[in-house]
């Protein structure tokens, strides 16, 4: 790891222009700043710096531009892939950088990129506002918004990127621009699922809708069911009106049973989300009935509970346009043989508002009605707890649906996979998001991500 370090004298020169703070190798914070939440990711970087600011990040863009230092960019450290740290280059941390600033006449949101979905809920909660996030609450802000947004509220209000108005945002360059439908509205198109490929986000403005109280939970029922409750499943997402979000789960409750499980969101009126619920309720003998009026921070902040940093995790997903009783007996066949009582299929049903918009009006292209399968393997403990087999499960899940899938994946939900599925991730917008980064990033500065490599002569950044 000594290998990469940077003279002393430079670094100097860097830490004189931060309000931040600069993070070596030698620094006692140094081994807690590196980890990030998956615990299979364990990169040694030359620099990590904590930017305080706006001109922290242009500062230290600037400093890794001239020194041809790799750049990852992190802020909720919650990729699957690991790419928000690296070997050698310098980390970009946002995590920091947690302002919030709320409009409750125009019902708008102006968050900064370090802030967690469960901080960024709290802060619009207080108005009685919110808009899609993601379903836990520690995942990052700024990472899920770019990649587009998968959320409870995607049925009524749309994906994340759904309801965002514009960015403040950091070009290779070292430029700082606002980007919207207005002001670089090429540059905010392909920020709108297109991940960190264009630049660091700063900042988001959000528009918000008034959200109280929800009824969400799950219902649990025993594994044996698995079929029926899958079956039944399609039918009642097939009708389910926007307010209502269902995902279906196989996992292992904490008291070690494996078990298969209705998760939901109705985001109106709560008489009317009582009779939206009650088929699920009714259908067949659940274990437990867990569905509540709950407040939407709630419901996300204990979600975190389930998906802890520092776990070991490996990921594959796959997109369904329907759930054939043939992919079913794939789910019910591969979900009842998790290799870790930690692991789970997930299956999230996209529709409603997230479904409506054209593949090409933003840069996430996963649109239509579809069912998102996530295969999560998880496990705690290192070698001894032999990973392979754990990963080797996924895989073959994932195997298992690909007759039954269309090409597409949701670019948060990628992993190391290698250009054709990056490909597959963008999709029908690939070659239009390829003219913009020859735009913005000809040089592919921003590597670290589901990359969309320019074609322009590149300059390869450089190892130190
Ligand atoms: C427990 C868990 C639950 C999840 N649930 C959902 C969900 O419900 N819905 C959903 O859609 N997704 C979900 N995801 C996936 C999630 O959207 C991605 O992992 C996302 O990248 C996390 O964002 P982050 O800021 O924490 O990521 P980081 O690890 O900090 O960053 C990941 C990548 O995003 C880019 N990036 C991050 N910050 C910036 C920035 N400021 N500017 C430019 N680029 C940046 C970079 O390319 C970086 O490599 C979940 C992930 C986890 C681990």
């Amino acid at each position: 790891m000594l290998e990469y370090a940077l003279r002393p004298a430079i670094m100097q020169g860097l830490e004189d222009h931060l309000r931040g703070q600069l993070i070596c190798p030698n620094d006692s914070g140094y081994g807690a700043a590196r980890k990030v939440w998956n615990g299979m990711v364990d990169k040694y970087p030359a620099l990590i710096i904590r930017c305080a600011d706006v001109a922290d990040v242009v500062t230290t863009v600037q400093f890794a531009r001239d020194q041809h230092l790799l750049v990852a960019m992190r802020s909720g450290g919650h990729s699957i892939s690991g790419s928000s740290v690296c070997d050698g280059g310098i980390v970009i941390d946002l995590s920091r950088m947690k302002g919030i600033c709320i409009d409750p006449e125009k019902k708008t949101a102006w968050a900064q990129a370090g802030l967690t979905l469960g901080e960024f809920v709290q802060a619009t909660q207080a108005y009685g506002l919110a808009t899609t996030t993601g379903t836990v609450g520690a995942t990052g802000l700024a990472g899920l918004t770019l990649g587009g947004g998968l959320g409870w509220f995607m049925g009524k209000y749309g994906l994340t990127i759904d309801n965002l108005l514009s960015v403040d945002l950091v070009t290779a360059d070292g430029r700082v621009l606002r980007a919207s439908a207005t002001e670089h509205p090429d540059l905010f198109w392909g920020v709108c699922g297109g991940g960190g490929n264009f630049g660091i986000v700063t900042a988001f403005e959000f528009q918000l809708h008034p959200v109280g109280q929800i009824l969400a939970g799950k219902v649990v029922y025993p594994i044996s069911k698995a079929r029926e409750v899958l079956r039944f499943y399609r039918e009642y997402t097939r009708t389910a009106p926007d307010e209502l979000t269902a995902y279906a789960s196989l996992m292992t409750t904490p008291g070690g049973l494996p078990a298969i499980a209705i998760n939901l969101c109705y985001c109106g009126l709560l008489e009317e989300g009582e009779c939206a619920v009650s088929p699920v309720r009714k259908f067949g003998a659940p274990l437990v009935d867990l569905i509540r009026p709950r407040s939407y921070l709630k419901l996300i902040t204990q979600a975190d509970a389930g998906a802890p940093a520092g776990r070991r995790y490996y990921e594959k997903a796959s997109t369904l346009s329907e759930l054939s009783d043939e992919a079913i007996e794939a789910i019910v066949e591969y979900g009842t043989a998790c290799t870790s009582p930690l692991s789970q299929v997930l299956i999230q049903h996209v529709h409603g508002a997230a479904s409506r918009i054209g593949p090409t009006e933003t840069a996430f292209a996963l649109r239509g009605e579809s069912y998102v399968i996530c295969m999560v393997a998880a496990w705690d403990g290192g070698e001894a707890s032999q990973p392979h087999q754990h990963i080797a499960w996924a895989r073959a899940c994932w195997r298992a649906m690909e007759p039954f899938a269309s090409s597409g994946v949701y670019v948060n939900f990628l992993g190391n996979e290698g250009e054709g599925r990056v490909r597959a991730a963008y999709g029908v917008n690939y070659e239009r998001l390829v003219a913009l980064k020859n735009r913005y990033d000809p040089t592919n500065f921003f590597a670290l991500n589901q990359n969309i490599q320019p074609t322009m002569k590149e300059v390869e950044p450089c190892l130190k």
